[in-house]
């Protein structure tokens, strides 16, 4: 029977659920919002199975070299595509070809709560809704058990999301042929309680229910980031350099509310796990950021043979060019764990206690960037931030 700092190592994949013979797991939530496992001994037939596909309690996958692997940067040529995805559109083109081919698509989708969750689906609305980045950890609901069902039927899946979900999905499925996973390089999950709270005062503010958020829209270019919320009155919220000015997504980057087990990532670098590993492209050169028009890029990794295979049949598709994995490596946290908040403990109290009328208020002070985030508002309501833009590839 599975047993470990549920807490502090476990990263939430459920396959130890999937995987429970007697459905004797259940998932319960962490004071921090996260889901964890729970086993009800009386059911328990103490079959080993949730230990044996558990992917904290296994040992590593072999990390592949740089040889090993093709690293590109690249855009969906069709600008429309392009205009709705996080990044590069690459998750899109690849999900597309898999249901050209009356296959399944496995991603991560806002449900009517507005909470992530992993969903499976050969339908093109479905897809059209796993666009876009949900900076929250995502609820795996029934998602491996469903995959398995249509693998087994021979359909072709292709499985998108965190390293750490895909590592739980092939303890269980294995690598059959049809799979294709497609990982997201990640620093970190949120707690869906702090995106519970934001969301409450978002909707306070609003007079209204919150419909849809884009964490990574391109309404005012990509290198920049905004995030756009949108609400059942129609009204919407757009933050201009959201990176720094939303509170909830400076929060995130700053790591003061990530799943404990992402600050010593496990799934860190490139294994066989994933076929491909898609992520931003920051390496850009100006004249490629100018042929981009600043509508988003993406780094993408295809990792196995069966990977480079689907990548020589779509690449045409994009505007994209081969790149070195040091350069990625550069900008983008593939081999190491992302930022983690020295105050975070001190903030999940706070957010526990307050009303959410005080969220932003406790992100400012927690991640001591009050000051830095006055200025940036002073700057952005004379202009200066529209010039600074021009000559920076992100603020
Ligand atoms: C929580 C999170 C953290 C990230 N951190 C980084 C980072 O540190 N560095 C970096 O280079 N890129 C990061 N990304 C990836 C980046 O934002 C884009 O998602 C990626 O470049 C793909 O872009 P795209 O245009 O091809 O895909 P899009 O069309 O935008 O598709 C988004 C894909 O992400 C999946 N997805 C969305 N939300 C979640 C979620 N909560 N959990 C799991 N999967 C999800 C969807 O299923 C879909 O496959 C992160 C994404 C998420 C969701
Ligand atoms: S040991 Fe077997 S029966 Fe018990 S919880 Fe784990 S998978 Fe379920
Ligand atoms: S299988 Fe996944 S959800 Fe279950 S204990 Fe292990 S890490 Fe946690
Ligand atoms: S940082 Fe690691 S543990 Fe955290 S969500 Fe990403 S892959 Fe999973």
């Amino acid at each position: 029977m599975i047993q470990f700092d549920f807490k502090k190592d476990c990263c939430g994949c459920g396959a130890c659920i999937a995987s429970c013979p007697v459905n004797a797991i259940s998932w319960t939530n962490t004071d921090e919002g996260f889901h964890v496992p729970t086993v009800n001994e009386d059911i328990c037939i103490n079959c080993g199975k949730c230990d044996r596909n558990c992917p904290v309690l296994s040992d590593k996958e072999k990390a592949l070299s740089a040889s090993e692997i093709d690293v590109w940067m690249a855009a969906n040529k069709n600008k429309e595509e392009l205009s709705q995805s996080a990044s590069g559109g690459v998750f899109y083109g690849i999900a597309n070809n898999i249901l050209q081919n009356s296959g399944v698509v496995a991603g991560v989708v806002w449900n009517e709560s507005m909470q992530a969750v992993y969903s499976v689906s050969n339908q093109q609305s479905e897809l059209e809704k796993m666009r876009g980045s949900k900076y929250v950890q995502a609820l795996p609901q029934n998602c491996i058990n469903e995959v398995l069902e249509y693998l087994k039927q021979g359909k072709k899946v292709l499985f998108s999301g965190t390293p750490c979900q895909i590592a739980g999905l092939i303890k269980c499925v294995g690598h059959p042929e049809n799979l294709i996973t497609c990982g997201i390089i990640c620093e970190g999950v949120a707690s869906p309680l702090v995106w519970k709270v934001y969301k409450e005062c978002l909707e306070n503010k609003f007079g209204s229910q919150l419909i849809n958020a884009e964490m990574r829209s391109k309404c005012d270019g990509w290198s920049g980031g905004s995030s756009r919320y949108t609400f059942a009155n129609e009204k919407q919220y757009i933050q201009k350099r959201c990176f720094s000015l939303d509170p909830y997504i400076a929060g995130f980057i700053e790591g003061l509310f990530n799943r404990p087990c992402c600050k010593e990532c496990k799934f860190k670098g490139v294994s066989e796990n994933c076929d491909f590993l898609i992520g931003d492209f920051w390496g850009f050169t100006k004249e490629q950021k100018a042929k981009n028009e600043n509508r988003g890029m993406s780094t993408v990794i295809s990792c196995t043979p069966k990977g480079k295979a689907l990548w020589n049949e779509l690449f045409e598709d994009f505007l994209c060019e081969q790149v070195s994995y040091e350069l990625v490596c550069k900008s983008n946290n593939i081999e190491h764990s992302g930022h983690w908040a020295k105050n975070r403990e001190e903030f999940l109290e706070k957010i526990e206690k307050q009303s959410s009328r005080e969220f932003e208020k406790i992100v400012w002070t927690c991640s001591g960037k009050m000051l830095k985030k006055k200025l940036m508002k002073i700057l952005q309501n004379i202009g200066i931030l529209d010039i600074m833009q021009c000559f920076s590839k992100e603020l």
